[in-house]
């Protein structure tokens, strides 16, 4: 039962779950939804977008192991996670082929400015349209790591490495929203009781500047009916609060992990990072045996992942107990 999943299983469940369904989605990325309505995908496909074989992960899965690999080694360290951000870029660090095929253009600017030098939490760019899914998608391993802090502590760290790429309050909150439910996840708390403490924690700690004004653009989140849109009302867009709207209206409406993950791929548009951004979430709750074992089969490094995720998840683990 999804209910009493040890920690250790949500974890992985929500790290294999995100590179799984980034996996998933790559080849269809920038799909319309038309097209996806008219031929969704159901399983495993290669090529496509990008021409990658199966089982290729994207960005996404790169910046997330970033952080994954430098919570491991350091316990919160933003120049170190900064330089394995400007690593992936210049030397295609952490990718599936040794190669780098996708990348979102808030991100690759932030990277160059922190490979210029520019402190880490003011490398992210701070105008409105810079509010990409960016540093959202990558958010997963601070959660995971800092869930046991206070929600005051565990929110201010999500800020914090947002910032590298995304410094705008509006993508620092969605990474802090994001944090908030899956530490609620992650305690055994079902989707359901999980969105609506998370969204009275939002409420409160939320309350001030700059953080207040932008409570509007969350307002379907907050009402806590996010469940009840219509599907035509949730978009797969690249857009922060699509990703963290459609992951959250996914995730209260799916049985499994993989109707989860399969829904947010066939939305359309940014497909990858909707599907590891839902599948993160999808996997904390319904845990790593959840994952259909054909989607990890064929990831690319899967034993370097194998060994990533062990290690991290027992450091984590050492520092809870
Ligand atoms: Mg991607």
């Amino acid at each position: 039962m999804s209910r009493s999943l040890s920690r250790s299983s949500r974890m992985l469940g929500g790290l294999w779950g995100a590179v799984a369904g980034d996996a998933l989605g790559v080849p269809v990325e920038f799909s319309s939804r038309a097209e996806r309505d008219r031929d969704p995908v159901t399983g495993v496909r290669g090529f496509g977008t990008y021409n990658q074989p199966p089982g290729t992960w994207s960005d996404d899965s790169s910046l997330l192991l970033c952080t994954v690999l430098s919570l491991t080694e350091q316990r919160l360290d933003l120049t170190d996670l900064g330089q394995r951000f400007v690593r992936y870029l210049t030397q295609a660090y952490l990718t599936p082929h040794g190669r780098v095929f996708d990348v979102g253009t808030a991100t690759m600017q932030a990277i160059e400015r922190l490979r210029s030098g520019v402190a880490p939490e003011q490398a992210g760019g701070t105008s409105v349209r810079d509010n990409g899914n960016g540093s959202l998608m990558r958010i997963l391993p601070v959660a995971l790591r800092f869930a046991s802090e206070s929600p005051e502590q565990l929110v201010a760290i999500a800020h914090r490495v947002s910032r590298l790429t995304h410094g705008h309050p509006r993508s620092q909150l969605g990474c802090g929203y994001l944090c908030l439910l899956v530490a609620q996840l992650l305690s055994g708390l079902p989707p359901r009781l999980a969105y609506e403490q998370t969204n009275q924690l939002v409420r409160s700690l939320y309350r001030d500047a700059p953080w207040r004004d932008e409570l509007p653009v969350f307002a379907r989140l907050l009402s806590g009916q996010i469940e009840t849109l219509p599907r035509e009302a949730v978009s797969g867009s690249g857009y922060v609060i699509s990703t963290l709207e459609a992951s959250v209206y996914l995730l209260l409406r799916s049985s499994s992990y993989e109707q989860a993950v399969l829904a947010a791929i066939n939305l359309g548009e940014d497909t990858d990072t909707t599907a590891c951004v839902t599948g993160g979430l999808a996997g904390v709750w319904f845990g790593e045996a959840a994952i259909p074992s054909d989607w990890l089969t064929g990831l690319a490094r899967r034993s370097e992942l194998d060994a990533w995720f062990s290690a991290f998840v027992s450091v984590v683990e050492q520092s809870d107990s």
